[in-house]
C-alpha cells in the first residue's frame, strides 16, 4: 500500500484524541483488574499450566526462571558470575536539556 503524505497524515491525525479525552488502553480480559483471573481460565481451557508470574522479580531472576540459566555466568566457560569491568558510555549524547544542565551553576 502506497499513501500520499497527505492522505497519511489525515489517517493518523484520525487517532489523536481531542482535547480532554484520554484513551483507555487496558479493558476487558486486559484490564489489571480481571486479567489475573483470565489468565487462569484461559490455561485451563487450553489444559496448560500457566508460567509463573515474574512480577516483583529481578530480570536475572525472570532471566534464569525462562531460559533456565543465570545471564551472569560465563557464555564460553559456564563458570563463575561475570562481572562489569566498564560501562561504555551512550552513543548518542540524549536530549539537549540534560546537556545544558548544570547543578554547579544554581549554586552559585
Ligand atoms: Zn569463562
Amino acid at each position: 500500500m502506497t499513501l500520499s503524505g497527505q492522505e497519511f497524515v489525515r489517517r493518523w491525525s484520525m487517532h489523536v484524541l481531542p482535547e480532554g479525552f484520554v484513551k483507555v488502553r487496558h479493558y476487558g480480559v486486559c484490564s489489571n483488574r480481571t486479567k489475573l483471573k483470565v489468565r487462569a481460565i484461559v490455561f485451563a481451557d487450553l489444559g496448560k499450566e500457566p508460567p509463573p508470574l515474574t512480577k516483583g522479580l529481578k530480570w536475572v531472576e525472570v532471566y534464569l526462571q525462562i531460559y533456565g540459566k543465570s545471564p551472569l555466568l560465563c557464555p564460553s566457560c559456564g563458570q563463575s558470575d561475570l562481572i562489569t569491568v566498564q560501562i561504555l558510555p551512550p552513543i548518542r549524547d540524549g536530549p539537549s536539556c540534560i546537556k545544558s544542565y548544570n547543578p554547579h551553576a544554581l549554586q552559585h
